[in-house]
């Protein structure tokens, strides 16, 4: 099928999009979200030079670009990039997934951190199967990364920490937050973190702007060694049939996600921040790990009271 001229040089081009309406070749497409990503990076003040950012990497095809894309823009942009992968199960699919991180890492000489919370704290997706918790499991498995990222960014010294969300996963997170009236979350889905003041290491979330699509063409332009299958465990929920109803809006209406996102982030969300001032909660110290927390004992900790009681 023939796509027509890349719009830069000319040439046959091999990507072609709708939304955005792009057409590239191969090399000009790479280029193409290279500068995207990097003018999220400025548009969101996301890093400053000499920054250390730890850049998570589960061995999917979002994480992986990014690992990319930040090495590249590193090195432009004068800050230092390290890899951290968590070994969050021992089933097949998750030692696959861990090889793929490391074999990137390795391709391009970044120094990383592989974390087995099974031998560091004594639990993991396969214990919390075990332990038949309540709360569903990719929400407890996102209290343990998010607990894991942030303890390694303070212990490497990172200044922040970048994880691969494309807009398909905020727009989801925005929705699924809306439905549910959960404020506080609402204003946390957002490409930077407001938690700094805190004590907690700031998030950032560099493909922010860039669709689940183009991520796709960006990973095979590449030829990038990624992990196809999408977790076993992931459950497909309410936030999906959302999505697919948006995907199909925005095919109508070319720009429109992208459109409502930048509205969302440029109106909305700083009207909810200042009403809501949610960075003014006051911060403690959890009981058992004194890590920061909102409560006496953070969700880490009960989650892990959780399972070894399962056990006991
Ligand atoms: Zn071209
Ligand atoms: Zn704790």
């Amino acid at each position: 099928m023939l796509l027509g001229k890349c719009i830069k040089c000319g040439r046959e081009a091999e990507i072609r999009l709708r939304s955005p309406l792009v057409k590239f070749c191969r090399e000009h497409y790479i280029e193409y979200v290279e500068r995207k990503v990097r003018r999220v990076l400025e548009k969101y003040h996301m890093v400053k030079k000499n920054d250390l950012v730890l850049i998570c990497v589960s061995g999917g095809k979002d994480s992986t670009s990014l690992l990319h894309i930040m090495h590249k823009l590193s090195r432009d942009m004068k800050f230092s990039i390290m890899g951290l992968t968590i070994m969050l199960s021992h089933e097949e699919f998750f030692k696959k997934a861990v090889n793929t991180a490391i074999e990137n890492y390795r391709e391009l000489g970044v120094d990383y951190v592989l974390v087995d919370p099974l031998k560091e704290y004594d639990i993991n997706l396969d214990r919390l199967i075990e332990a038949r918790i309540r709360r569903p499991l990719c929400s407890a498995c996102g209290i343990i990364k998010r607990y894991i990222m942030n303890s390694v960014a303070i212990e490497v010294k990172a200044t922040k920490v970048a994880t691969g969300h494309n807009l398909d996963d905020l727009m989801k997170f925005l929705f699924v937050n809306f439905v549910s009236g959960d404020i506080e979350q609402l204003i946390r889905t957002a490409p930077i973190s407001i938690t700094e003041r805190r004590g907690f290491v700031t998030k950032i979330k560099p493909l922010a702007e860039c669709s689940e699509r183009e991520m796709i063409e960006y990973a095979k332009a590449k030829g990038l060694k990624f992990i196809r299958a999408a977790c076993p465990y992931k459950k497909l929920g309410m936030g999906d049939d959302a999505l697919e109803f948006l995907n199909s809006l925005d095919e109508r209406y070319p720009g429109l996600k992208i459109n409502m996102f930048r509205i969302y982030m440029s109106k909305i969300h700083p009207a909810l921040r200042s009403f809501y001032r949610i960075e003014e909660v006051s911060l403690r110290r959890c009981k058992i790990c004194n890590m920061p927390s909102l409560g006496e004992i953070c969700s880490f900790c009960k989650l892990r009271i959780l399972v070894r009681e399962s056990r006991a």
